[in-house]
């Protein structure tokens, strides 16, 4: 099948979309629902409207653009929100590739069997109530008591952020009545990690993506006067958060090699020159592919936190705040993507992806699958942000082919 994309089109579209929410102290700000975020969606809007693709919005905003009308649909698309200070590839090389994939079956004339529809998921980057929340909206996954409850990383409750907006809590959680029957959902994005780019390799197809799991945790002890107290009297919080930060790594890298662990987040109380930590909060983020390996993480982790609080004479809290499992991509849908990267001859590597994407919830309800380009020296959530022109060729030309092939 001999079509290809326009380069130019879908740089000159790409470099439209991050002239919104555009932060004077580098990279792209545009959560959800920001006025960044209003603009860019009229923006894509108006593209859509232009490509002549059928414009739908559901009750989360997720945005949809569809080619054709009966039967079950060919999903194609990603996210166009950014985290705080974000590159200008995260996401919208996904929906920006999708629309242009459409726009040329369009022009061709394309025969299909079956529709097509770009997407464009609300929140990807969990700046509102965690992660996917357009994606889970639309996959009938949100709970109702999440989203009443959930405060957003703005500090403000969902609801009052949604005020002005056409959006409600209810329209949100009704988002998923309005889903077509879906065949199958394909989602471009950048690696956002170097093994790509380290081995020049310009195309990635996922075969898993890693389940998390986020934690919120503590080691209380004792602050005591800096001075005065012998180190064997201490119950230095930041001591056991140390030691348990390089054991726990430790851990996973020799027991569990392939899967993470980041201690990223770490507050040190009272957090004064010359007082023993008495308590330390952290985050606590581990992932695996495996979904028994994540559960066997998420026990030994916790034994050894409880252990070392015990030697050292403190106490160990945690609780949960987010969790997702781990998906095992179709094996129909990467033999497609796979069959369709030889027959262009892209060199290309199967691969986990370590970070979650839009693509692992919307596995719930269809076959789903995932091409990832390089991004430079693996830099992602940075305005450093930056990838090779050509690879985002490649990766959406394989995009086309993989589409042209599901629908026809
Ligand atoms: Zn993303």
């Amino acid at each position: 099948m001999d079509i290809k994309i326009d380069l130019k089109r879908l740089k000159d579209d790409i470099e439209a979309l991050a002239r919104f929410g555009r932060d004077p102290r580098g990279g792209i700000t545009r959560p959800s629902f920001s006025q960044a975020d209003r603009e860019a969606r009229d923006w894509l809007k108006e593209k859509i409207n232009e490509a002549g693709l059928t414009l739908r919005q559901d009750g989360a905003g997720n945005l949809f653009g569809r080619l054709g009308e009966e039967g079950r649909t060919v999903l194609v698309g990603s996210h166009i929100d950014t985290v705080i200070n974000g590159g200008k590839f995260d996401g919208s090389v996904g929906v920006l590739a999708g629309l242009e994939c459409l726009r040329r079956i369009k022009e061709e004339g394309w025969r299909l069997t079956k529709p097509l529809e770009i997407v464009s998921f609300t929140d990807e980057e969990g700046n509102l109530v965690g992660d996917f929340l357009g994606s889970r909206a639309f996959a009938g996954l949100l709970n109702k008591e999440e989203i009443e409850k959930g405060m957003t990383s703005f500090g403000r409750p969902l609801k009052d952020v949604l005020a002005g907006t056409e959006f409600s809590l209810e329209s949100i959680l009704k988002a998923h009545e309005e889903r077509p029957d879906v065949e199958a959902f394909l989602e471009l994005h950048i690696e956002q990690g170097a093994v790509l780019d380290t081995e020049d390799i310009p195309i990635g197809i996922v075969e898993r993506i890693a389940g998390k799991n986020y934690r919120w945790c503590s080691f209380l002890g004792k602050a005591d006067h800096g001075g005065t107290t012998p180190l064997e009297l201490r119950h230095d919080a930041f001591l056991a958060t140390a030691d348990f930060a390089l054991k726990g790594t430790q851990h996973v890298a020799t027991q569990h090699y392939g899967s993470m662990i980041t201690v990223g987040k770490v507050s040190v109380l009272p957090g004064s020159f010359s007082v023993v930590p008495g308590e330390v909060d952290f985050s606590l983020d581990f992932r695996s592919a495996s979904p028994e390996t994540l559960k066997a993480l998420e026990n030994e982790l916790l034994t050894l936190a409880e252990d070392i609080a015990s030697t050292r004479g403190l106490a160990f809290y945690s609780r949960i705040v987010d969790k997702t499992e781990p998906v095992t991509i179709s094996p129909r849908i990467l033999g497609i993507l796979q069959e369709e990267c030889q027959k262009l001859s892209y060199p290309l590597l199967t691969m986990t992806s370590g970070a979650g994407h839009d693509a692992q919830i919307v596995s719930a309800v269809a076959e789903s699958g995932m091409i990832f380009i390089p991004c430079i020296d693996g830099i992602s959530h940075s305005p450093e942000e930056m990838i090779r022109w050509e690879d985002l060729e490649k990766g959406a030309n394989l995009l086309l082919q993989a589409l042209l092939r599901l629908a026809s």
